[in-house]
C-alpha cells in the first residue's frame, strides 16, 4: 500500500474540496489533520455520542459488497441510532483497519470513504478525524457519533408504558436481499415523532423486532402483545421465504437490519407509512396473536456474541 500518510493526505485534499462541508457544520472548528478536532458546542445541547463496527465476513462480504456500500453502511448504522433517540448527528470520527493482503487496499480505503462521507453528508454530518492501519486479518470499519439534542429530549428505550401502542415505520424482513446496505436512517422521521410529545420509547430495528422489542420491554420494565395480522411484510421477506421456505412473517420477526424504527406511543399516530403492530402489557411477557392464538414471542433475531 501506499503509505498511510499518502491516505491522509488524500483524505485532507478532499476535505479541501468539500470546504462546504465543514461550512454548513459551522459546529466544526478543526476538522481532519490536527492532533483532535474541535467542536463548538451550544451549550444548552445534549450531547450524545455512540459507536458501531462492521467487520468482514459479519456484517459484509467485501468479495461482494462494494466498498462504498460499506461504508455507507457503517455510517447509515450510526444515524440509524441518532434517529433512534431522535437527536441530530453533528460529526462522527471513523477507524480503519485494512487487509494487507487486499490487491487494491489504497483505492479500497478511498471507496470506504467516500462511502461513510457521502452517507453522513446527506444528514450535515461531518467525518472530522481518524485513524487507519493495515494488518494481516479482515477489514474492519469503525464509526464514533457524536449528535446534538437540538430541543428535542433524546428518546430512550425506557419510557413504554402499559397501554401505549407498539409502531414500526416501514415494512420488515428480507433485508439480506440488499436493503441491509442501502437503507436510510430515518432521522427527521423520528424528530418529527419526537416533537408530537407522544413518543414514550423508541429504537431502530437493527437486532429484528422479536429482539429489539424485547431490549424496549426490558429496558422499560414492561411486557408486549404483538398481533402478527398487521406486522407490515417487505415484499423481500416474501421473496426470501420463496427460496428458503422460512414463512415470511418469520422473516419480518426475525432477520434483522431493517433499520425502520420500533417506537411505542401513548396517543395514537396516524400516519402514512406507520403501521400499529401491538400494545405494550404490564405483565412482562412478550406474546405473538396469531388467529385468536397467543403464543410467547422467542427473541431470534440478530444475537451480537454467540
Ligand atoms: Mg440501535
Amino acid at each position: 500500500m501506499a503509505g498511510e500518510f499518502d491516505l491522509i493526505r488524500w483524505i485532507k485534499a478532499q476535505s479541501a474540496v468539500d470546504a462546504g462541508d465543514v461550512a454548513r457544520a459551522a459546529q466544526v472548528q478543526t476538522g481532519i489533520g490536527d492532533d483532535l478536532a474541535v467542536l463548538q458546542w451550544n451549550c444548552d445541547d445534549l450531547l450524545l455520542v455512540g459507536v458501531d463496527q462492521v467487520l468482514d465476513g459479519v456484517h459484509f462480504h467485501i468479495d461482494t459488497h462494494a466498498p462504498e456500500l460499506i461504508g455507507r453502511k457503517v455510517m447509515n448504522r450510526n444515524l440509524s441510532d441518532c434517529a433512534a433517540m431522535a437527536c441530530l448527528p453533528v460529526a462522527a470520527v471513523a477507524t480503519v483497519a485494512l487487509p494487507q493482503h487486499h490487491p487494491q487496499v489504497m483505492q479500497l480505503a478511498q471507496q470506504l470513504l467516500i462511502g461513510m462521507k457521502q452517507a453522513g453528508a446527506k444528514y450535515d454530518c461531518v467525518i472530522v478525524g481518524g485513524d487507519t492501519a493495515s494488518w494481516a486479518a479482515p477489514l474492519v470499519v469503525t464509526v464514533s457519533i457524536l449528535g446534538r439534542s437540538g430541543d428535542i429530549a433524546p428518546i430512550t428505550r425506557a419510557g413504554a408504558r402499559p397501554g401505549d401502542g407498539i409502531y414500526t415505520t416501514g415494512p420488515l424482513g428480507g433485508s439480506i436481499l440488499g436493503r441491509h446496505l442501502t437503507f436510510e436512517p430515518r432521522i427527521a422521521l423520528a424528530r418529527q415523532l419526537a416533537q408530537t410529545g407522544a413518543i414514550t420509547a423508541m429504537i431502530d430495528l437493527s437486532d429484528g423486532l422479536s429482539r429489539d422489542l424485547g431490549h424496549i420491554c426490558s429496558a422499560s420494565g414492561v411486557g408486549a402483545i404483538i398481533e402478527a395480522e398487521q406486522i407490515p411484510i417487505h415484499p423481500d421477506a416474501c421473496q426470501l421465504s420463496d427460496r428458503d421456505h422460512m414463512a415470511p412473517l418469520d422473516h419480518a420477526l426475525n432477520d434483522g437490519e431493517d433499520y425502520e424504527l420500533l417506537f411505542t406511543a401513548s396517543q395514537p399516530v396516524v400516519q402514512s407509512g406507520i403501521t400499529r403492530i401491538g400494545t405494550i402489557t404490564a405483565d412482562r411477557q412478550i406474546l405473538l396473536r396469531r388467529n385468536g392464538q397467543n403464543t410467547l414471542l422467542k427473541p431470534l433475531g440478530w444475537q451480537h456474541i454467540l
